[in-house]
């Protein structure tokens, strides 16, 4: 029982304690009780006016009554102690082992899958704080399983909408009442490329996500970066009428990065800005140091973003207006969250700025340079 049960083992430890205390408390009167039966002995034996040497007899006897007094009082006192001891041992022992015991009984619930699960903490010891952490478990487990549920479903309805407008398309066209032309099965593989760009993207936000991805961190030149997204952009600017240019300082310094991360930021944040800006508008790619900090924006002359939507659009799947993203082949609300977990991979930060809608957007990244 002693090796399985700390309830036991805390017992026996107090008990072993009173019981030292005991034994030496026993010991130390033997050896000193002589001494002071003596002492006391004297001096009362001089106030009764015997000399030294008077009464020996007298005294051995009294003394030998004494010690039988004082080995039985004691005798009696330390049953009673070992009584109360082991009453009082066994209710600490309980008391301190009740709250693991809960412990144990909730861990086993979470494990089943009931995260809703807590323990009282009622002390501030390391057994209260073992609970609060406990707790603290217990919470973040909940919120990752709801995050788990969230995420399938959102997932289950971004895959729906594509697959039913293919599937409603090929009905359409089974039955006759779709034209068989062109531009129908332009339609159908627009949906199919839709939904393999949408699998592209969930597999990179698993990936950046669980950041089973290698940053491969090298000296950086960021005009140079900032050129080629340039350059890979501008047939997408150039079909919408929109100037896609850079304005950088000449003495940028270098920094550690991750190029191909780093572009794909730069490619999301430029893309977006030629996306959500209508034809004849500007993005430009700039940058500066504030602060030791290397900052780098992507401003556009576009639709902007409402006040109220501006914290949330980095969050998977938000869109601040669903029907527009779609209806101008837009993405799955994904882009951005990729970018956050780009940028702050690399230590920095990302946010964006808006006046309102039609008043055009900023989005801006920190690095350490
Ligand atoms: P999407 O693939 O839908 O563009 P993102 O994650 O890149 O997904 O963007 C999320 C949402 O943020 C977009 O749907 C859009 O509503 C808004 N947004 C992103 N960039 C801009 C921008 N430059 N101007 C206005 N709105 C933007």
């Amino acid at each position: 029982i002693l090796r399985r049960r700390l309830g036991a083992k805390l017992f026996v430890a107090f008990l072993s304690v009173i019981l030292i205390g005991m034994v030496v408390l026993a010991i130390a009167i033997q050896f000193s009780a002589p001494t002071a039966f003596t002492r006391h002995m004297n001096s009362t034996g001089q106030g009764m006016g015997m000399g030294p040497g008077q009464g020996q007899g007298m005294m051995q006897n009294f003394y030998n009554n004494f010690r039988g007094g004082v080995n039985e009082a004691l005798g009696l006192a330390a049953l009673a102690a070992l009584v109360v001891a082991v009453g009082v041992s066994l209710a600490l022992s309980r008391r301190i082992v009740a709250p693991l015991l809960e412990m144990t009984v909730a861990s086993r619930r979470i494990a089943e899958g009931k995260y809703d699960e807590r323990v009282t903490t009622r002390s501030l010891d390391e057994i209260g704080q073992l609970g609060e952490s406990f707790n603290q478990m217990a919470a973040q487990l909940e919120q990752v399983e709801a995050m788990r549920r969230q995420l399938i479903g959102d997932v289950s309805h971004e895959l729906r909408t594509p697959l039913t407008a293919i599937k409603g398309s090929m009905e359409g066209l089974m039955d006759g009442i779709l034209p068989a032309d062109a531009e129908t099965y332009q339609q159908i593989h627009a949906e199919a490329d839709r939904l393999s760009r949408l699998v592209d993207d969930l597999q990179e936000l698993s990936r950046v996500e669980a950041h089973s991805y290698p940053l491969d961190f090298r000296e950086t030149d960021l005009s140079a970066l900032v050129a080629t997204t340039i350059k890979r952009l501008t047939p997408n600017a150039r079909a919408k009428r929109i100037s896609l240019t850079s304005n950088l300082p000449r003495d940028l310094p270098r920094l550690l990065a991750d190029e191909d991360r780093l572009g794909q930021v730069l490619t999301n944040l430029a893309a977006n800005g030629i996306q959500y800006t209508p034809e004849g508008g500007a993005v430009t790619i700039s940058a500066e140091i504030k602060d030791y900090v290397l900052q780098v924006a992507v401003t556009d002359t576009g639709v902007g973003i409402p006040p109220e939507h501006l914290a949330h659009i980095f969050t998977r799947f938000y869109r601040v207006d669903k029907s527009r993203s779609r209806a101008s082949g837009g993405g799955s609300g994904i882009g951005l969250t990729i970018a956050r977990h780009l940028v702050e991979a690399h230590g920095g930060k990302i946010w964006a700025e808006s006046e309102g809608e039609g008043k055009g957007s900023r989005f801006v990244f920190t690095l350490p340079t």
